[in-house]
């Protein structure tokens, strides 16, 4: 049996398996086998998410990120309670609303309680998906209570020392598994996931995120090429590879039959068809974006 049909039927492979895998030149059968699995749980189902950028104020210094505190250049926006509504009132088509930003202390527990309540009363049928970085239990839990129901925190990468690197020493990697742990137990539908070829990733990083996926068993998966941000420290550093990123997503997509998986923005931003591309390979979530466009520009964690 080949590597394909091996992880398609036992869910897992050995390293050098999974390595094999991810360098392999072959790739269309992979791609339809992950498409397979995804007409097969979902049929034709495309879910969509309306995109709620509405603060790129952040209190972190991520190296890769353009929104990192240190980044004197960028020009900070906040919306406030009535300007997200108008936001969520333009995602007619939308499955779920997602209300993202950098890890801003401007909105409180109870600012925050106030706008997740306010959008359930006025779009009941809607999800509320927040992507809002580390707090502490008490606030996941006051969210959840006002009616959010996912949350997506991305674990970049599982490796401690990988992470700290990616964090100027400043960040540990337990403290996000922490917050990762506490989302589901409070019981968000919970979202994790990495970056692809953000700087000194090894392939056997990407393995070690793998394994760690299969155990943790996240219900959304945010998969997607880290991007060049001029305005960071890695500003001459390479984008992620494509290539690489639609492996990813198909091999997720084989090893997680069930889970919501986006075509994300920076697969698109990455290139013109990474959207279909993201698709053909096992992606089945599209992001649209509600965020007002005089600010749109503004949310710039990488160069688009
Ligand atoms: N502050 C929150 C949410 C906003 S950032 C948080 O960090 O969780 C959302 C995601 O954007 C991050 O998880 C990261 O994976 C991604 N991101 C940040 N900078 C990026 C870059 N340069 N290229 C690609 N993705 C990036
Ligand atoms: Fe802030 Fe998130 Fe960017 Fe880190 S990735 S700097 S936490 S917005």
């Amino acid at each position: 049996m080949n590597n394909v049909d091996r992880l398609r039927k036992n869910g897992t492979l050995t390293r050098g398996e999974f390595k094999a895998l991810l360098t392999d030149k072959q790739g269309e059968y992979l791609f339809a086998q992950a498409r397979e699995v995804t007409e097969q749980n979902f049929g034709n189902k495309i879910y969509t998410r309306g995109l709620i950028e509405f603060s790129n104020y952040c209190k972190q210094n991520c190296l890769y990120c353009g929104l990192r505190c240190d980044n004197k250049k960028l020009e900070r926006y906040r919306l406030n309670k009535e300007e997200i509504l108008q936001c969520c009132a333009e995602g007619h088509d939308v499955d779920t609303f997602v209300l993202q930003s950098g890890e801003d202390d401007f909105y409180t527990t109870e600012k925050m309680v106030d706008i997740i309540k306010a959008i359930r009363q006025r779009f009941p049928d809607y999800t509320v998906t927040l992507s809002l970085g580390e707090k502490d239990a008490s606030a996941y839990q006051a969210y959840y209570d006002a009616g959010a129901r996912r949350f997506l925190l991305r674990h970049e990468t599982i490796d401690s020392g990988h992470y700290r690197k990616l964090h100027a020493g400043k960040r540990e990697i337990a403290t996000r598994i922490e917050c990762l742990r506490q989302l589901k137990r409070i019981g968000f539908q919970t979202g994790s996931g990495i970056m692809v070829g953000s700087p000194w990733q090894t392939l056997d990083n990407i393995i070690d995120d793998i394994y760690f996926l299969g155990i943790f068993k996240p219900d959304m998966l945010g998969i997607g090429p880290y991007l060049v941000s001029r305005d960071t420290p890695f500003a001459n550093r390479e984008n992620g590879s494509l290539e690489l990123t639609l492996r990813l997503l198909a091999i997720f997509r084989l090893m997680h039959p069930r889970v919501l998986m986006p075509a994300t923005t920076a697969l698109i931003f990455i290139h013109p068809q990474g959207r279909e591309m993201g698709f053909l390979a096992g992606a089945n979530v599209v992001m649209h974006s509600l965020t007002p466009s005089h600010v749109r520009e503004k949310y710039r964690l990488y160069d688009k």
